[in-house]
């Protein structure tokens, strides 16, 4: 058994709040939510970080974010806006060793720049 969290959660031996499922992602609540909608969109297939991704990954980086369009649209932020965030490494603050995009929205997001 992966001891891997994300693979966990996504093959569902650990449970988590499931919003969107499809066969390459699975998109649920963060367990710390840092706004109304926080929501993880994880591969089911495991890949570390940004980093260790490949030029032949491009697509399911494309498709990770169609993903992330199409869970905004499903959450109702698509016309009010959201933000889309990937961590990569240690300086990011990065947590879980599982690549994952977040999905911030809801109300008005602190800036960050
Ligand atoms: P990161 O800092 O990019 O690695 O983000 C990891 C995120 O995963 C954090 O926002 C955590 O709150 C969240 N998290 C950690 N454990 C769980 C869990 N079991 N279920 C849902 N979200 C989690």
């Amino acid at each position: 058994m992966s001891e891997c969290l994300f693979c966990q959660i996504a093959s569902k031996q650990i449970p988590a709040k499931i919003h969107f499922e499809n066969d390459d992602f699975v998109a649920f609540e963060d367990i710390n939510p840092k706004a109304i909608v926080h929501l993880l969109i994880v591969p089911k297939k495991h890949y570390d970080a940004m980093s260790s991704l490949k030029d032949k990954d491009t697509g399911m980086l494309g498709k990770l974010l169609n993903t992330a369009r199409i869970v905004a649209e499903q959450e109702g932020i698509a016309q009010s806006g959201y933000r889309l965030v990937i961590n990569s490494g240690k300086d990011s603050g990065m947590e879980v060793d599982h690549l994952h995009l977040q999905l911030l929205g809801g109300s008005q997001l602190n800036a960050i720049n």
